[in-house]
């Protein structure tokens, strides 16, 4: 019998959703940052066994739509419910319950298999951790409770083994046997934009918006020009710092990040743009690929 399916990752910021992701799939896919809302899109990594397929997709934590934006990110997540074989729900040792009710209401209602991994168990202690799988058993009964630590890849096997088990009888829905479905340019962007989300303070990094503008692969290495999008003039001379530094050490980070992602020499050309409005435009964020 092969088995096959789809495991949306799910939860609030900052619980490790893309750490544990990465730990599962065994691969660098999603950026990882300690601030949120890093995840925009949603991200899938795809694990292929003899006779399984695990497609696993990382969603954006939840948020309160204030831009257009943060509306098409909310409609990945209720996608997220809604196509998927498993859910993985995950909370961590810290998070408080209150976060949790509008999740819950959701996920109390659906069929699908719930596995909850109660991440983080390094910042924890066994006692606590068994209250907190209680607690959980009462809020989700149906649902596998696990505790794991995405970090210190502990009982992420385990947990491995537990999707593999709840896995449905299905096709191989992905048969080129590729790592994921987003081509290598999406990862380029979000590396740019992790190394956006460490230099800049404030509202710069939610006000950027990296694009690919040409990706040419040569037999020893790949040019790669890319534009980052921002709302306003006075951005753009943030971006590029005081005689173009600021602009000049984001794009060594990344360069370097990509050029091991891809494994070869890459030159990275960054060009700061202004496009106001790009995130209440419906038009450009298609073209951004949020809708
Ligand atoms: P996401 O917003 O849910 O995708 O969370 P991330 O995967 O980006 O992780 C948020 C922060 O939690 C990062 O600083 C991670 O290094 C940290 N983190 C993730 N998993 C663990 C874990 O098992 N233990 C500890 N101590 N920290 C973790
Ligand atoms: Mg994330």
């Amino acid at each position: 019998m092969f088995k096959s399916g789809f495991i949306n990752i799910i939860g609030n910021p900052n619980v490790g959703k893309s750490t544990l992701m990465n730990e599962l799939v065994g691969e660098k896919l999603s950026i990882i940052t300690s601030k949120a809302q890093t995840t925009r899109h949603r991200i899938m990594g795809i694990v292929n066994g003899e006779n399984y397929q695990m497609i696993f997709s990382d969603t954006p934590g939840i948020v309160k739509p204030v831009y257009r934006l943060h509306e098409n990110m909310m409609r990945f997540v209720r996608t997220a419910i809604s196509d998927a074989d498993i859910i993985l729900y995950v909370t961590d040792t810290v998070e408080t319950r209150d976060k949790h009710e509008h999740y819950i209401t959701r996920l109390s209602k659906i069929k699908t298999p719930i596995v909850v991994a109660i991440n983080k168990s390094d910042l924890s202690d066994p006692a606590k951790l068994e209250q907190l799988a209680g607690e959980w058993k009462e809020l989700l009964p149906e649902a596998e409770i696990m505790h794991v630590s995405a970090l210190r890849k502990q009982n992420t096997a385990k947990l491995f083994d537990k999707l593999l088990e709840k896995l449905p009888e299905g096709p191989v829905y992905y048969p080129d046997d590729p790592l994921t479905d987003r081509p290598e340019r999406f990862f380029v962007s979000e590396i740019v934009r992790e190394k956006i989300l460490l230099n800049y303070q404030k509202e710069i990094p939610y006000s950027c918006e990296v694009v690919i503008d040409s990706f040419k692969e040569s037999e020893d290495m790949i040019r790669i020009n890319a534009i980052i999008n921002v709302l306003r003039e006075s951005q753009k001379g943030i971006v590029i710092g005081h005689k173009g530094e600021m602009l000049k050490k984001t794009g060594t980070q990344a360069r370097m990040d990509i050029e091991r992602f891809l494994g070869k020499k890459v030159f990275l050309g960054l060009k700061v743009k202004v496009e106001p409005e790009w995130r209440n435009n419906d038009r450009t964020l298609k073209r951004f690929g949020y809708i």
